[in-house]
């Protein structure tokens, strides 16, 4: 795969599979199948999660590498309040909320879009948090080879909020710091400029 698409592409056969499945627990869960709502919800449902897994087919180092340029500026590239929507694989439920993504370019800049779809291709999959927030900043170290990248993800969690301890206000933060921001002062300095309000 060279490109990111972000279309709605489904593979007919894995559609009606995914389809079959979800009228089972429609109908294990006691409801009624033939009711005029639920009719095309078993086909909804299945596009709906087929969509939110898509990441799995997607490579984020094609997508940085489609868009890396060489570039001379060497000070903190910062992008903040990226959304975040994404499912927690133990009870496939949603989790959403913001990532603050920086790096400090080490001869290369990458396109600014590229970095918000790299978090898409990652949170588009079964996740945990601590993972998601892994998983963005290897690729993002390894493939663009930065003086250091920092990543943080602030998200709330269904599983936690609908169900369990039902905590509606607890949101969890997650972050990983290579390179020059392994160094306190640079880690600190992003820190302040994730939350300070410039915009
Ligand atoms: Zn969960």
């Amino acid at each position: 795969m060279t490109q990111y698409k972000n279309l709605e592409e489904y593979n007919l056969e894995i559609t009606d599979e995914v389809k079959s499945r979800y009228s089972s627990i429609i109908n294990e869960i006691g409801e009624d199948l033939n009711r005029d709502g639920l009719l095309k919800t078993p086909e909804r449902a299945a596009k709906a999660m087929l969509f939110l897994t898509q990441g799995y087919k997607q490579d984020a180092v094609e997508i940085l590498k489609g868009a890396m340029f060489k570039e001379s500026y060497d000070e903190m590239v910062i992008i903040k309040d990226i959304e975040v929507y994404s499912l927690c694989e133990h009870h496939m439920l949603p989790f959403f909320g913001k990532a603050h993504i920086a790096y400090i370019p080490n001869g290369h800049i990458v396109g600014l879009s590229k970095i918000p779809r790299v978090v898409d291709v990652f949170a588009r999959r079964l996740q945990v948090q601590e993972r998601l927030t892994n998983d963005i900043l290897e690729c993002i170290n390894n493939t663009l080879k930065p003086q250091g990248v920092a990543v943080v993800i602030e998200a709330s969690h269904m599983c936690m909020m609908m169900r369990g301890v039902q905590k509606q206000n607890s949101v969890t933060t997650t972050s990983g710091f290579r390179g020059q921001f392994e160094k306190i002062e640079t880690r600190n300095e992003f820190l302040k400029l994730i939350s300070s309000n410039l915009s």
